[in-house]
């Protein structure tokens, strides 16, 4: 087991972390186990660019709506940023520089040449039809033109938006700029340079983490039972690979509840969230239990792949799992962390095991550069390649630092970011 050496002091969590608070903590603490300049440190604390734009849209009866449109890139010492554009209600500058940081970390602990961006509208996607999404998403395509590009800034789908959200900004993209540019996004749909496996990469990812933790902790994947909250894309698609390669999934949830049988659900019979919203607790299972209880079940792997801050000071000390594997962005707060490093539970951190998205975005880019498209295989070798790679990288700092899996993540990312730094200098 994984365990930094240091007690900790163990705060409760004053309000669910935020993600500009949880990045800048995230970086303060990768600093102290790295050797890097303290100006380094200090330019990482800052966005490059935080570009606000309004974006009118004109509404089904004819009235004219405008909303709020964010950009945040952090850093590109590494390469173009890379990240997601959400339309949320919620969405501000300060939630975009925060998601920004994650991204630059994502990209570096994967060895991806991208640095990190995210942006999005404070829109409620709900309210919008089918029309008003393309003109929204084609006048914000414009608004940012200057400030994107595949050399630039690769945005991708994030919540509220999907691959023909992605495929009206790329066609937007290209009919200003005078050529068909597929490379100005990732996660379009196929036809139009969107990749084979995309869709399906980030529960990939966090199944391949999750059987090289069982692996790593000298388990058998076959021997081993799993929990997953969140039956949506990187639930699913990690709950039935780990099942393909003869693990029990023992639990699953979506909004409503969780279904738990000790012997094993069938999950390739059960919807995901995309084939039918909410059909889980539908689902016949011996027991039904609530989002709450799946947490605390007893079993060998707990995936919390739904929403942010699940696991929190309130709920760590019963996180009975023997390994928690981040399927979701952010599901473990700051204080839980903590608590479950003195536990000695492992956390295997959103920011490696999530990361099959951005990586397999990475093949869509290369494969819109080069105007060759790879097969399904193709991408799933790879895929797996680069994970291993990863792992590795991350296990090497946990065995030599005696280090989380979480810190030994960041050390891996801010290493090679700090020293990409280092070497191209500071201007003028
Ligand atoms: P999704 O919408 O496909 O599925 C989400 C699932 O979680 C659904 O089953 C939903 O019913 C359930 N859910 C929603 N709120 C819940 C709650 N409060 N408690 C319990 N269950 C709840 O979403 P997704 O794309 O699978 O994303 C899930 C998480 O993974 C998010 O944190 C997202 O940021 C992260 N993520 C997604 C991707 C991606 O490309 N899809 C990549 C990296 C990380």
């Amino acid at each position: 087991m994984s365990s930094s050496s240091s007690q900790q002091e163990v705060e409760p969590d004053e309000e669910l972390d935020s993600a500009l608070v949880t990045a800048r903590r995230q970086l303060e603490r990768a600093a102290t186990h790295v050797d890097v300049d303290d100006g380094v440190i200090e330019r990482l604390k800052h966005p490059t660019r935080v570009e606000q734009v309004s974006v009118p849209l004109e509404r089904e009866d004819g009235s004219v709506e405008v909303f709020t449109g964010y950009r945040a890139q952090h850093d590109d010492v590494r390469g173009p940023y890379k990240g997601g554009l959400r339309y949320h209600p919620e969405v501000n500058a300060d939630e975009c520089i925060g998601l920004s940081m994650w991204m630059t970390w994502k990209c570096a602990v994967m060895d991806l040449p991208f640095g990190g961006g995210k942006g999005g509208i404070a829109v409620d996607p709900k309210s919008l039809s089918d029309e008003e999404t393309e003109r929204l998403t084609r006048r914000f395509a414009e608004e940012l033109r200057y400030v994107i590009g595949p050399t630039r800034d690769v945005p991708a789908p994030d919540m509220g938006t999907d691959a023909q959200t992605m495929a009206w900004f790329m066609d937007a993209y290209s009919m200003q700029q005078g050529e068909t540019i597929p490379g100005v996004v990732t996660g379009k749909p196929p036809v139009i340079g969107g990749s084979y496996g995309r869709e399906e990469a980030p529960g990939r990812s966090t199944a391949i983490a999750a059987r090289e933790a069982v692996d790593y902790y000298g388990h058998d994947l076959e021997d081993t039972t799993v929990a997953v909250q969140g039956f949506g894309s990187v639930g699913a698609n990690a709950a039935r690979l780990l099942e393909d390669w003869g693990a029990t999934v023992v639990a699953v949830s979506d909004v409503n509840g969780a279904i738990y049988d000790p012997n094993g659900l069938d999950v390739s019979s059960i919807p995901t969230h995309d084939e039918e919203p909410e059909a889980v607790l539908e689902q016949n299972a011996p027991e039904t239990l609530s989002n709450e209880e799946i947490l605390e079940l007893d079993v060998d792997v707990l995936i919390p792949a739904a929403v942010g801050n699940v696991i929190t000071a309130d709920n760590a000390e019963h996180v009975a799992a023997e390994i928690v594997v981040e399927g979701a962005n952010g599901p473990t707060t700051f204080a839980a962390d903590t608590i479950l490093e003195e536990r000695d539970v492992p956390v295997i951190p959103d920011i490696l095991a999530n990361a099959g998205g951005v990586t397999v975005s990475y093949f869509e880019w290369l494969q819109d550069i080069n105007r060759r498209q790879w097969s399904l295989e193709r991408v799933n070798e790879e895929l797996e390649e680069h994970m291993l790679d990863a792992w590795d990288d991350v296990r090497q700092e946990v065995d030599e630092k005696e280090l989380t899996w979480r810190d030994a993540a960041y050390v891996v990312a801010l290493s090679r970011i700090a020293e990409a730094k280092a070497t191209r200098g500071l201007w003028p």
